[in-house]
């Protein structure tokens, strides 16, 4: 008994929130090792870490390097660049969601 629908908006939902999610994030960035413009950036939740409004990540296609688009509090940044330097940033593209180091 409503289930089914409940489970259709929740779908609905979690387009929503990527469509948000990417819209937080530039058209395309530079790839940091090659210089490659990449326009296919994969948003990140980013909800559980403190004053970071967007993150993505977009994977080279020349080099397969991983760049990183953030924003957010100077704080946050720092914060963020030493999750991706504890390598949780791999962990996070695989869930989509990124989870402050513990
Ligand atoms: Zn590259």
């Amino acid at each position: 008994m409503g289930e089914a629908k409940r489970r259709g908006s929740l779908e609905a939902r979690t387009q929503d929130e990527f469509a948000r999610l990417r819209a937080a994030l530039p058209d395309s960035v530079t790839c940091n090792n090659c210089g490659a413009e990449l326009r296919e950036i994969r948003p990140i939740d980013v909800q559980a870490m403190e004053g970071m409004r967007a993150a993505g990540v977009a994977v080279c296609t020349s080099c397969s390097h991983d760049t990183w688009a953030v924003d957010g509090t100077p704080d946050a940044l720092r914060e963020f660049q030493q999750f991706l330097e504890e390598e949780h940033g791999g962990a996070a593209v695989s869930s989509g969601i990124a989870r402050k180091p513990t």
